[in-house]
């Protein structure tokens, strides 16, 4: 498989006031496959998109280093970063607000374009615009009008048409669902999906919860207070999660049958997600994990593969511990 895109020991903080820090990404590190979608899940204020914003290079990064396609993005220059921006687009969590509600739809899908000079005659650019309107579910028609005449799901569309109209490879959507009805959701995560088999498109697919990005992502990564947590494919996540916070997202999606969401547990988790200006020591799950143990506020576990492709930082799993007399039980 090839690597298409690779973050090592990423590392994002932020100076906020007073010469605090705000460590929005600690020590992130994985890998996306040319042609799969992987998920990146957790509640706001995780690091999630942020992580985004920095793939992109619409922030610097503290430390670590992103690679696509064999160039670190951090490292190209002015052309280098005008070319890798044909190669990675992004769509966002509000379409209204990334779309300027002064411009049609024609000029919205036709901007990024004009920018790269991809057509030399109105005409070709126009056709294409048709074409990008098709290809979301759209049509021509469409392409006068204003961004504020559509609907939540159509404007979504419509961003989704201006992130493929420079024939990227790669596609950053963070949240590109979220805002939506439930019914709207599944027609816009459809139509990604198609997009994919066709283009044979990579997606890096940022969320909150796990319910849509099971059926959408190949592996999954799940981060909590700026670290990752637990990565592994996404139907061995929803079968043998390992990482207590895991456990509890999963709990918290509902199961259609009665009988067995009657017969199973809820995980819920106690107390408020820490500040990741002032994150707890050791684990920073420790202050809401329901089997935290000693260890867990004096040691940061390790981030391991504890089976093929499965990935976890606990310290339940953590076999090198010396003193297992701090593990407990
Ligand atoms: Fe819970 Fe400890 Fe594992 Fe953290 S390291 S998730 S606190 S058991
Ligand atoms: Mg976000």
């Amino acid at each position: 498989e090839d690597k298409i895109l690779q973050i090592q020991n990423l590392k994002k903080h932020f100076t906020v006031g007073k010469g605090q820090v705000l460590q929005a990404v600690n020590d992130v590190s994985f890998y996306v496959n040319k042609g799969e979608t992987f998920g990146l899940v957790g509640e706001s204020g995780c690091g999630k998109s942020t992580i985004g914003r920095t793939i992109m290079g619409l922030y610097n990064k503290t430390a670590g280093d992103v690679t696509y396609d064999g160039d670190n993005i951090h490292q190209l220059d002015d052309k280098g970063k005008f070319n890798f921006y044909r190669k990675m687009q992004m769509i966002f969590q509000d379409p209204y607000a990334s779309l300027n509600p002064r411009s049609t739809v024609k000029e919205v899908i036709s901007e990024p374009m004009e920018v790269h000079g991809m057509f030399k005659s109105k005409r070709e650019l126009l056709d294409r615009v048709y074409q990008l309107l098709e290809e979301v579910g759209l049509n021509r028609d469409h392409a006068n009008r204003y961004p504020h005449e559509f609907s939540g799901g159509q404007r979504q569309r419509i961003g989704i048409a201006r992130a493929l109209a420079l024939n990227p490879d790669f596609i950053i959507a963070d949240e590109p669902i979220s805002a939506l009805d439930v019914s709207v959701q599944a027609q816009v995560v459809n139509l990604l999906k198609e997009l994919q088999k066709e283009k044979g498109l990579t997606f890096l697919f940022i969320a909150h919860d796990l319910s849509m990005v099971k059926q959408i992502s190949d592996r999954i990564g799940v981060m909590y207070l700026g670290n990752m947590v637990e990565l592994t494919e996404s139907a061995r996540l929803y079968e043998n999660p390992l990482h207590p916070y895991t456990q509890a997202l999963l709990s918290a999606i509902p199961i259609p049958d009665p009988d067995i969401e009657e017969a199973r547990e809820r995980v819920i988790l106690e107390g408020e997600l820490p500040s990741p200006i002032n994150p707890p020591s050791g684990c920073v799950f420790r202050t809401r994990c329901p089997v935290a143990m000693e260890v867990c506020s004096l040691k940061k576990p390790d981030w391991q593969e504890v089976e093929q492709n499965h990935y976890v930082a606990c310290h339940l799993y953590d076999e090198t511990l010396e003193d297992r007399e701090l593990v407990g039980q």
